[in-house]
């Protein structure tokens, strides 16, 4: 089917009944700009907002639409616009629209700073059907500000939220537990808490900073890593509502706690959905940039990039006797642990090293649900299972 049908009303019907039969791709997240205009200490990913070079880089409208359509006709049924700050893109609504149209359910990862009446009219008449997810740097300009270094930037924040409560239109509050902003939790976690699409839930929060996902500035990487909480703090934070982190841990540790062996990709990325990013490169997620997991999009197809993806994930293993093997393959709680190939990638420029940082973290949190004793390593538990089973048990 060609793009042509999207501009005829009577195709409609038939986009909608192809996708009912075919759900090759059930989602796609496209990260439309790198560019943001704010400048946040601890960001991975963004570049000056205002960096033409960057900007004329960018896939323009129709190439973006082409990308969206073919992820359609694969069976997709739900979109996100990510950036950077995706709000930055002038043809922002256009592709909402254009999404929207398409049936697709509409999630979009925002700082909210750029929010206008346009905005909330659109969202209002054709509303996204996936709450907005607005990330928030503080409770006060100063915590805010000292974050996303740009100043105005919390007063733009806070009036894209009140926008978007106004008009009522559904969307959730997330935070970044950094600098003095930590001191701010428990009013934080009220606030969101109380908001009307939240359901009484804690917000989620970007805790354990990823380094910069193209691997693209020494410095910025030791900035993110020295804004990377201990294993002593980070556990304080996640333990700060005991009962629900409990309940939480041991339903994930009943159904997915066992050592992975060597098959390095347990998620369903680049099987299920596909990220792209603003220049038309196709990855299995926003994370994993590694070159054997990119796709030009411009000179192929989602369909093919998705073959490859499958094909590549599938013959992925550690080799025997590397360190992974020593370690991540053997380790009973790998998949609590945020060590995947996307975060050796970042940080290793390998598909398998183990990460120290996430290493640390999950060995802090099995010592205190009494999974291991301290100095005990999680690939070195002969009784791992007996012991799982007694926690999970333990009321
Ligand atoms: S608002 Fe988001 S994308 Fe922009 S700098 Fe901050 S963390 Fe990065
Ligand atoms: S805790 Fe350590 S050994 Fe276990 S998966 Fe994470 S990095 Fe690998």
């Amino acid at each position: 089917m060609s793009i042509d049908k999207y501009y005829s009303q009577t195709s409609m019907g038939e986009i909608y009944s192809s996708r009912m039969k075919n759900v090759d791709l059930p989602s796609l997240k496209i990260e439309l700009t790198q560019r943001c205009n704010n400048r946040c200490i601890h960001c991975y990913n963004n570049l000056a907002a205002e960096n033409k070079e960057l900007e004329n880089k960018e896939l323009p409208t129709s190439e973006f639409r082409n990308i969206i359509f073919e992820a359609v006709e694969l069976g997709c049924m739900s979109i996100l616009f990510t950036g950077g700050e995706p709000l930055l893109r002038s043809d922002f609504l256009d592709l909402y629209i254009f999404s929207r149209r398409l049936g697709l359910s509409v999630t979009i990862f925002t700082n909210a700073t750029l929010i206008t009446q346009d905005h909330i009219s659109l969202f209002s008449k054709v509303p996204p059907l996936n709450p907005i997810e607005v990330t928030l740097y503080g409770m006060t300009k100063g915590t805010y500000e000292e974050v996303s270094r740009i100043p105005g930037s919390y007063d733009a924040a806070i009036k894209g939220i009140k926008l978007l409560a106004e008009a009522c239109i559904p969307f959730i509050i997330k935070g970044a537990f950094v600098g003095n902003n930590r001191n701010e939790i428990p009013e934080f976690d009220s606030w969101v808490s109380s908001l009307g699409h939240m359901n009484g839930a804690l917000p989620t929060f970007s805790i354990f900073f990823d380094l910069r996902v193209r691997r693209d500035s020494e410095s910025k990487n030791s900035r993110i890593e020295s804004l990377r909480p201990a294993a002593k703090q980070a556990l304080e934070f996640l333990t700060r509502n005991e009962d629900e982190f409990l309940a939480e841990i041991k339903s994930f540790c009943s159904q997915f706690a066992t050592p992975p062996g060597l098959k390095l990709l347990g998620c369903e990325a680049g099987s299920k959905s596909i990220s792209v990013d603003p220049y038309g490169m196709g990855y299995p997620c926003l994370l994993l940039r590694h070159p054997d997991f990119s796709y030009d999009l411009l000179k192929g197809s989602l369909k093919c990039a998705l073959d490859q993806f499958k094909f590549k994930a599938a013959e992925m293993s550690a080799q025997p006797g590397s360190e992974y093997d020593q370690r991540c393959a053997k380790c009973f709680l790998k998949s609590l642990c945020q060590q995947c190939p996307a975060r050796s990638w970042i940080e290793h420029g390998t598909l398998d090293s183990p990460v120290e940082y996430h290493c640390q973290i999950t060995h802090a949190q099995a010592v205190y649900l009494g999974l291991i004793t301290e100095g005990e390593k999680l690939w070195e538990v002969p009784d791992w299972k007996t012991r799982l089973s007694t926690f999970i048990e333990k009321s």
